[in-house]
Order: structure tokens, then C-alpha cells, then sequence
């Protein structure tokens, strides 16, 4: 490969660019794990997690992609032949119920069509069936990143709650943490499931379990295996600023300064921005005369925006079309998906001039790849930042 000019566009929802200062942060030279300067940085990650995950209780970091840390949510809470509630929102609820299966547990999946988020209604009709409590778990995706619908956990909390019913509360919010609002304790989720390379801004290569004092009791008596993934063998050296194996520890240096940039800007900042950033890219969309893959208005994802083709046209095409015109990566369709729906990933270390220049490769690549449209798109969505940002400024 030649030289390419400018820097690559990587606008897939996860793994998101990372910037200088945590390249810089990561580049140091690995320190003893037992030692003094290490157990400094492990206090200060642990901590800096909880406030990331709005919780006073445990967190669990894994060196491990997002799907370890679905693991672990799991084999820590459940035994064998355990009922979970699972719904189906998307290619990552999917997965997670195809993990469940394989760990041998009974998931029993709530279709869905893929463009809205969970129901709380039928998941409480659901529990409302389950009088013997067989039930032991409700698993959600908060932001489902293969559709860019965002899923109203605090509802699904109140529809379990309503059931009275004792099920756990297991989310996963591997695309939302750091993005988008989430609050561990006050949704009263059980165990939270996040991971580093989408709104943390890091490189792939941790995970994240958020655990409820609820949680850690279940973890007492479940019994499905695990070792690696034990909450136990975590939070017994953790409490000392350790960890039982070799940590990944510049992915932690890492961390700690993903951390302090996203509290230097305040954390509702740090939605807003991604608020306003959604907002205009559903405008150049919509202008672009498109269809948003996301069908309920409340549910927009504010990470990403999943579009659909017009009927005929590939998507797979169409990314390969920017890719090698503008050197900007795309998100692909996923699953049941694949090949009708590209998604712009607006996440992570992103201005508007990050969001313009995306947009005007995907209108650019609509030209190119010939796929039918509206031009204007691109204006709307400086329109629409032009008024967000005179709507701050008095
Ligand atoms: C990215 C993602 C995952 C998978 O995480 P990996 O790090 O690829 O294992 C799971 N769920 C959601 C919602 C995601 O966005």
C-alpha cells in the first residue's frame, strides 16, 4: 500500500479513533503489577470506572473484548439449565442469546424487528407468566450498535419491578458507555456489560462488568464454571489496587487518561455532543431522502445512525466506493441486515468538522456509487449544527 495522505477516516461504531493523548498515555513502558506505581493506577481505574458506570458498587475490568465480558456477566449470576430473558433487538442481542445457549442455559428470546428497541411491556407480560420464577435473568442491549436503536433501560427496570418478580437485571452497554447516559445505580441494573474501544476511546482490548450488591450475592451460589472470568478471584486483590493476573496494563495507562478527558469535559457534555452529532446526521439522511433503519423516534442511537439502501442497491458497494475514494471506513450490515444497511459510526473523539467531513464522504460516495438521492444533505446537517450551537450560545 502506498502512502495515503491525511488521516484514515474511521467512522465504524466501534473500535472509534483514538486520540493523541491516549496514544501518548499507552505509550510508556510496562511497570511491575505488583508494585507501588501500579497499585496507584489500579485505584485510580477502579474508581475512575465507577463514576464512568454511575455506580458505588464493584466493577470487574477484563483484558478481554466486549463478548468476555458478556461471558462473565453470565457465568458469574447463573447455573445450568437457568432461564434468561433475552430480546431480540439486533445482531448484538443475538449473539449474546447464542452465548447463553452455548454456556447451557435456556434463553428464551423475544423477537423483534430489529428497528426499535425493547418493549418493557412484553418483557413484563413475559415475567407476569413466570409465576414459578424459573426465569433468573432479563438480558438487554442498551445501544444496539447494529441497528443504532437505544433501548429505555430505566423501563425495563419498572416493568420487572411492576412483575414483582426477582429476576437480575443484565445490560449491556459495550457501545454506550462514555457516549451516551447510563446509570448502573440508579436503573437499578444488577450487572452492567461494557467494553473500551467504543466511547472510551481506547484500543479493543478491555472489558467491563459493573456489578449490584444483588449480583454479588447471586454470584455465591451460581454454578456454572468459571475461573478466569471470577468476580471473586477480581475483587478480593482489586480492593488493594491489584489484580490476580497480569493486567493489560497500558491499555490501563490508557484508561485513566480516557477517563480524565471525558470528565475534563464533563460528562453531559460529553452526551450533549453526541446528541447534537446524531441530530444533524439524521437531518443530511433525511434530506438525502434515505431511510433511517431506527423506526421509533425516542429510541435514536446518539453513537451511530444506521441507513438503508435503496432497494436494489448494496451496501457493500457503497462502503467500498468511500473507502477507496475517501479513505473512510463504514460501518457494514450486520446479520439479518448484511448487504441493505451501512451505518455512520459518531462516536468517541469527534467534532462537528469530524462529523462534516464524514458526511460529505457518504454524500459524495452516494453520488459515486449511483445510488439514488437527494443532494443537500450535507447543508441540512450544518444547518442543523448552526443551530445547536446558537441555541447554547444564549
Ligand atoms: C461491539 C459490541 C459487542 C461486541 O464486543 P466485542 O468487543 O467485539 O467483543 C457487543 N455488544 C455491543 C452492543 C457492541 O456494540
Amino acid at each position: 500500500m502506498t502512502y495515503q495522505a491525511g488521516r484514515h477516516f474511521l467512522q465504524i461504531p466501534g473500535p472509534s479513533n483514538v486520540p493523541d493523548r491516549i496514544l501518548r498515555a499507552i505509550d510508556r513502558p510496562t511497570i511491575d503489577h505488583r508494585g507501588p506505581e501500579f497499585q496507584h493506577l489500579g485505584y485510580d481505574v477502579l474508581a475512575g470506572m465507577q463514576r464512568m458506570f454511575k455506580t458505588k458498587g464493584a466493577v470487574v475490568i477484563y483484558p478481554a473484548s466486549g463478548t468476555g465480558a458478556w461471558e462473565a456477566a453470565l457465568v458469574n449470576t447463573l447455573s445450568a439449565g437457568d432461564k434468561v430473558l433475552m430480546y431480540e433487538t439486533g445482531q448484538f442481542a443475538t449473539l449474546w442469546q447464542k452465548l447463553a445457549q452455548r454456556l447451557g442455559l435456556q434463553p428464551v428470546f423475544i423477537g423483534g424487528d430489529w428497528r426499535r428497541g425493547v418493549d418493557a411491556a412484553a418483557v413484563e407480560a413475559k415475567l407476569n407468566e413466570d409465576k414459578a420464577h424459573t426465569i433468573k435473568a432479563v438480558c438487554v442491549v442498551h445501544n444496539e450498535t447494529s441497528t443504532g436503536v437505544t433501548s429505555k433501560i430505566a423501563e425495563v427496570r419498572k416493568a420487572i419491578d411492576r412483575a414483582k418478580h426477582p429476576a437480575l437485571l443484565l445490560v449491556d452497554t459495550i457501545s454506550g458507555l462514555g457516549s451516551m447516559d447510563y446509570r448502573h445505580d440508579e436503573w437499578g441494573v444488577d450487572v452492567t456489560v461494557a467494553g473500551s474501544q467504543k466511547g472510551l476511546m481506547l484500543p479493543p482490548g478491555l472489558s467491563f462488568n459493573a456489578v449490584s450488591e444483588k449480583a454479588l450475592a447471586a454470584s455465591k451460589t451460581a454454578k456454572l464454571p468459571r475461573s478466569y472470568w471470577s468476580w471473586d478471584e477480581m475483587i478480593g486483590p482489586n480492593k488493594t489496587g491489584f489484580f490476580p493476573y497480569t493486567p493489560a496494563t497500558n491499555l490501563l495507562y490508557g484508561l485513566r487518561e480516557a477517563v480524565a478527558m471525558l470528565e475534563e469535559e464533563g460528562l453531559d457534555n460529553v452526551f450533549k455532543r453526541h446528541d447534537r452529532h446524531a441530530e444533524a446526521t439524521r437531518r443530511a439522511v433525511q434530506t438525502w431522502g434515505l431511510e433511517i433503519l431506527c423506526q421509533n423516534e425516542t429510541e435514536h442511537s446518539s453513537i451511530l445512525t444506521a441507513v438503508l439502501m435503496p432497494a436494489g442497491h448494496s451496501e457493500v458497494a457503497f462502503r467500498k466506493v468511500v473507502l477507496d475514494n475517501f479513505n473512510m471506513s463504514l460501518g457494514s450490515g450486520l446479520g439479518k441486515v448484511a448487504d441493505k444497511v451501512f451505518r455512520i459510526g459518531h462516536l468517541g473523539d469527534f467534532n462537528d468538522l469530524t462529523l462534516m467531513g464524514t458526511l460529505a464522504g457518504v454524500e459524495m460516495g452516494l453520488a459515486l456509487a449511483k445510488v439514488p438521492h437527494q443532494k443537500g444533505g450535507v447543508a441540512a446537517a450544518m444547518e442543523s449544527l448552526k443551530e445547536s450551537c446558537l441555541k447554547t450560545n444564549t
